[in-house]
C-alpha cells in the first residue's frame, strides 16, 4: 500500500526526521490560510498524489506572493495529475500540501528497500539527488551507492559514515545523517514498510539535513498488524480494478498489454506472462484466481479482465489440482455467456477432469477455444489479439 507525502512526513516526524513545516488543504482558501499561518516569505504548494515526478509537470510550485497561494492551489485541486509514474489518465488531486520553503544548498537521494539478492535491507544513496535521479541511474550508475544492512549485526556506524562521505557531508552533518538512517530503518522495520524514499534529502544553507519529499510503500500482508498505517489508505489513488479484485480475494495487478490472463497459482501466472511475452505479446494483467477457485470466483475474475478495454484476447491457464477442470469450464462458459464476451477466449486446461473440461468448452457456441497445450495457447492468444 502507498501513502501520501504528507502522511509519510508525519511518520518521519514521529521518528525524529526533520521535515518542512506545513499542512494539507482541500480548497484554495484553506491553502491560503495555511500559508498565512507559516512564518515564511515563500511557500511550496504540492499536489498530493500517489506518484513521484510531480515537480516536472507542475505538481510542485514555489509561490512568492501570499495572495497567489489560493489561486495556485485551486488550479491544482480537482484536476488529475499525469506524471511519468502514473497511469495514462493520471491521479486525482484532492489535497495539496502547503509548506514553508526551504533554502536548498544541495539535493541528495536516499532510500531504503528490500534487496532480495542479499536478503537484507539496503540503503541506496546518491549525491546527485532531485528530479533527475532516474537519469543518473541510467547514465552514471557509479554515482549511486548501495549499503546492505546485516540483519544480525544491524546498521553499523561505519556504514552510515560511508554514505555520508559518498554524499560529501561534513562535521555535524555526518552524525545527523546517521540519525536519519537509523530512524528510517526503525520506521521500516516497526511499520513493515517495503520501501522508503527520500528524494530530495537536502542540506539547507545553514547546514541542516531535512527530508523535502517522502514516499513510503507498505507490505500489504502486514497491514492487519498496523491499524494506524491501514487507516492512511486512500482508495481514490488506487487502481479501481485492483480494489475490486481485493473484494473477491483475487490477486490482480493491472499491466499495459492486450492479453488478459486468468491463471490459478502465482507461479503459474508468472510463467504464463513469460510465455505470452516469448510469443511476442504483452499481458494486460497478472491474475491469480487462487488454488481453490470456484465457479463464482472465475466469473468475477472474468468480468474484471474484460472491464479493461485494452484487452483483445483472454488466455485462461488452469491447472486442476484441487479444483476440477470441468467446474472451471462451467464457470468460464457461464461468465462468458452472462457478460456477452465478444473477444476470443483461449483456454488451456490440464489436470483433474481436463478432458471433460475441454469437451464442455468445445461444445459451447461461444468464442472459446480449448488449446492443446500451453505453448500453443499463448501463441494463439497473441495471434488473435494482434488480428483484433
Ligand atoms: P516529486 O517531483 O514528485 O518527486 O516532488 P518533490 O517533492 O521531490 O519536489 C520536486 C522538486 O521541487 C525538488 O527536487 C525541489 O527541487 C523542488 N522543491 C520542493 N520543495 C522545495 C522548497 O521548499 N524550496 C525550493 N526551492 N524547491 C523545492
Ligand atoms: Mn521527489
Amino acid at each position: 500500500m502507498n501513502i501520501h507525502e504528507y502522511q509519510a512526513k508525519q511518520l518521519f516526524q514521529q521518528y525524529g526526521i526533520a521535515v518542512p513545516k506545513g499542512e494539507i488543504a482541500s480548497t484554495g482558501e484553506q491553502a491560503q490560510q495555511v500559508a498565512q499561518s507559516l512564518d515564511s516569505d515563500a511557500w511550496v504548494v504540492k499536489a498530493q498524489v500517489h506518484a513521484g515526478g510531480r515537480g516536472k509537470v507542475g505538481g510542485v510550485k514555489v509561490v512568492t506572493e501570499l495572495n497567489d497561494v489560493a489561486g495556485i492551489a485551486s488550479e491544482m485541486l480537482g484536476k488529475r495529475l499525469i506524471t511519468k509514474q502514473t497511469v495514462a489518465e493520471g491521479l486525482p488531486i484532492e489535497l495539496v500540501l502547503v509548506e514553508e520553503t526551504s533554502a536548498i544548498d544541495h539535493e541528495f537521494y536516499l532510500s531504503l528497500l528490500v534487496d532480495r539478492a542479499t536478503s537484507g535491507l539496503c540503503f541506496v544513496a546518491s549525491a546527485s539527488g532531485g528530479m533527475d535521479i532516474e537519469e543518473v541511474a541510467e547514465s552514471s550508475p557509479e554515482k549511486i551507492i548501495n549499503i546492505t544492512v546485516n540483519p544480525l549485526s544491524g546498521l553499523q556506524s561505519y556504514q552510515c559514515r560511508q554514505v555520508a562521505f559518498a554524499l560529501g557531508l561534513r562535521g555535524q552533518q555526518i552524525k545527523a545523517l546517521e540519525k536519519i538512517m537509523r530512524a528510517l530503518l526503525a520506521l521500516f522495520v516497526e511499520k513493515d514498510a517495503s520501501q522508503i524514499e527520500v528524494n530530495p534529502l537536502i542540506t539547507t544553507k545553514t547546514g541542516e539535513l531535512m527530508a523535502l519529499d517522502a514516499k513510503i510503500n507498505f507490505d500489504d500482508n502486514a497491514l492487519a498488524m498496523h491499524s494506524d498505517i491501514a487507516a492512511m489508505q486512500d482508495k481514490n489513488q488506487e487502481d479501481e480494478k485492483e480494489n475490486l479484485a481485493q473484494q473477491f480475494e483475487l490477486n490482480y495487478i493491472t499491466l499495459n498489454g492486450t492479453i488478459g490472463c486468468m491463471v490459478n497459482g502465482a507461479g503459474l501466472a508468472m510463467a504464463t506472462m513469460d510465455l505470452v511475452q516469448l510469443s511476442g505479446g504483452q499481458p494486460a494483467n497478472f491474475l491469480d484466481v487462487g488454488g481453490g477457485a470456484t465457479k463464482e470466483r472465475v466469473a468475477e475474475a472474468f468480468k474484471l479482465i474484460l472491464s479493461d478495454t485494452q484487452v483483445k484476447a483472454v488466455l485462461v491457464n488452469i491447472f486442476g489440482g484441487i479444483v476440477q477442470c470441468n467446474i472451471i469450464a462451467e464457470g468460464i462458459i457461464a461468465a462468458a455467456a452472462e457478460i456477452g464476451v465478444t473477444i476470443p477466449v483461449i483456454v488451456r486446461l490440464e489436470g483433474t477432469n481436463a478432458p471433460e473440461g475441454r469437451a464442455l468448452l468445445n461444445e459451447s457456441t461461444l468464442n472459446i477455444t480449448a488449446a492443446e497445450n500451453l505453448q500453443s495457447a499463448a501463441e494463439m492468444a497473441v495471434a488473435l489479439a494482434e488480428a483484433a
